[in-house]
């Protein structure tokens, strides 16, 4: 059986100057970071190539993508950009750029592509609204992410991916799943990936959570058999909360 990889991964978002960024990163950089953890740092792309990272328990990850290859795209960052700088990893489909920004699951989809083929691992955020829990569908909602932005993908393919779920309502709010709500949702999708891609696959993959976690309740969160670790938003910012999630498996 293949172990999964257990993450915990920073989304810095649209935070901090330069210095702020360069010393929140060195503190984690000199971490002594357990074997079986792996963490990803998502600072903005400003600062990809600032960061000189000595600790091989630590990753750098992009928070978006240009689904376009290159070309004439103002503002844009291309994958094959990210790849030249060593990335391994980039953040999509996130709620924000859902929202916000007008990202729809085809577009994700394309985002997911340029990745894989320049040899980056997508983290691919899904998550359902307060109004589609309330009207219990969230597993629909997810499961339809998943399906139109995913399952083009070959099985080997599949392999690379790293699925984030992160309930809307409780991205920076406070509000956090309740750790069987959080599994049930994991459950769904990996026998949702299973269903697609087999059993073996479907066990590989490590689906993270998101969505006010913070050192109060990761453990809880990821002692959940089918959750590897989380994406953290806010307390990603502060070194000492991000640490104690680091060590909270
Ligand atoms: C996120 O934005 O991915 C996130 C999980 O944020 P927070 O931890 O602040 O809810």
């Amino acid at each position: 059986m293949v172990m999964r990889k257990s993450i915990v991964a920073g989304n810095w978002k649209m935070n901090m100057n330069k210095a702020q960024a360069e010393d929140l990163f060195n503190n984690i950089n000199q971490l002594d970071i357990p074997e079986s953890v792996n963490v990803i740092v998502a600072p903005p792309s400003l600062y990809l190539t600032q960061f000189n990272v000595t600790n091989n328990r630590i990753q750098l990850a992009s928070q978006n993508v240009s689904h376009e290859n290159n070309g004439a795209f103002t503002g844009e960052i291309s994958a094959e950009m990210l790849s030249s700088i060593g990335l391994k990893y980039s953040i999509v489909g996130h709620s924000e750029r859902r929202a916000m920004y007008g990202e729809n699951d085809g577009i994700v989809a394309k985002k997911i592509d340029t990745l894989l083929a320049n040899n980056i691992s997508p983290i691919f955020c899904c998550g359902e609204l307060k109004t589609d829990r309330v009207n219990n569908n969230h597993e629909d909602v997810v499961e339809s992410q998943i399906k139109n932005s995913l399952f083009h993908l070959s099985p080997d393919q599949f392999k690379s991916i790293v699925i984030a779920y992160e309930p809307v309502w409780a991205i920076g709010t406070g509000l956090t799943a309740s750790a069987d709500d959080a599994q049930q949702m994991h459950a769904h999708i990996r026998n949702v990936v299973a269903c697609k891609y087999g059993p073996d696959i479907s066990e590989q993959i490590s689906i993270l959570y998101g969505g006010s976690c913070k050192p109060e309740n990761a453990s809880e969160i990821f002692s959940q058999k089918d959750i590897d670790g989380g994406l953290i938003g806010g307390a990603a910012l502060k070194y000492s909360s991000f640490k104690d999630i680091i060590f909270s498996f």
